[in-house]
């Protein structure tokens, strides 16, 4: 089951106590679909409990009865289809909650959001009937899929009123119609929360932390990797220049603080400026010294 599905499957989970909020989470899922409308427009998801959902709503708030049929098409899942049949049952639908279906431009009528508590019963309504949000693996990413301009506007107005959430969500146009989004994390998982899916709002919270691990790690490693190259080319180096002093003068010939350090050396190409200085109970940059002697006497030999 998608990541979508488990989360509207969560919000179905909790039943709305007050009837006010549940007039208004029936609007919220009926308003944003095809068939808040006078014409017998079918009522397509995928969600078993949000199609029972709408149906029951429509009997409660409206005293209409939904024809509900299903149709597997494919193995996981089925297509829930809900219709109104009868203009006379879509028309008392419509007026239930203050429409005629009519409109030229369908709003949101305030009139269905009775108390402060109805707001987060619509916004649930309508993330069932028409949201979706992206496993938080692949992405982060909330949407309200809406057919009406101005009342996508509207959701966007309601959505950045939501008490005690600091929405910011953005509007574009697609495919005829309009799309609400919100793609910060923290807002998602704030939103899922007041909706009622604290379980998907954990799990986004989770994949974040994993995905913020996992580069943090990416990031330290390559920056050692770094410089164990640096370390390891640099060593090299210091090597073909002992072995050259070697076939010159001849380590034993050297003065015997370079001695031991040119014998180090050869013993250990893994080991840092640090690490050298170390096992002769010198300091870094007395280490680098020595080296660096080395080094220049190596290039005149
Ligand atoms: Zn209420």
């Amino acid at each position: 089951m998608s990541f979508a599905s488990e989360t509207k499957k969560e919000i179905c989970r909790e039943e709305l106590k007050n009837s006010c909020c549940r007039k208004a989470q029936a609007y919220g899922l009926w308003l944003f679909t095809r068939g808040f409308s006078l014409q017998d427009n079918a009522v397509m998801t995928e969600n078993g409990s949000v199609a029972r959902l709408m149906a029951e709503s429509a009997a409660e708030c409206a005293g209409v009865m939904a024809e509900m049929s299903v149709s597997m098409h494919r193995k996981e899942s089925g297509v829930y289809t809900l219709s109104l049949p009868g203009e006379d049952n879509r028309k008392r639908l419509l007026e239930a909650f203050g429409h005629t279906g009519r409109e030229v431009n369908l709003r949101l009528n305030r009139a269905n959001l009775e108390n402060e508590c109805c707001m987060r019963a619509f916004i649930r309504g309508a993330f069932l009937s028409c949201g979706t949000v992206t496993d938080p693996q692949k992405d982060y990413h909330l949407e309200f899929s809406v057919s009406h301009r101005r009342l996508a506007q509207d959701l966007v107005t309601l959505l950045e009123e939501a008490e005690g959430l600091s929405l910011q969500p953005s509007i574009t146009r697609r495919k005829g119609g309009c799309v609400v989004y919100i793609k910060d994390s923290e807002q998602i998982a704030d939103l899922l929360t007041y909706m009622g899916a604290p379980g998907a709002s954990m799990t986004l919270m989770q994949a974040k932390m994993v995905k913020e691990v996992r580069n943090y790690v990416n990031r330290t490693t390559n920056f050692e990797t770094a410089n164990i190259d640096k370390t390891a080319s640099a060593s090299a180096k210091q090597v073909v220049a002992i072995h050259r002093l070697q076939e010159t003068v001849g380590l034993d010939n050297l003065p015997e603080d370079l001695r031991e350090m040119a014998y180090l050396r050869l013993e250990n190409p893994e080991m840092s400026l640090r690490e050298l200085g170390e096992a002769l109970s010198i300091s870094r940059s007395g280490a680098n010294h020595r080296i660096q002697r080395l080094m220049e006497m190596a290039k005149t030999e």
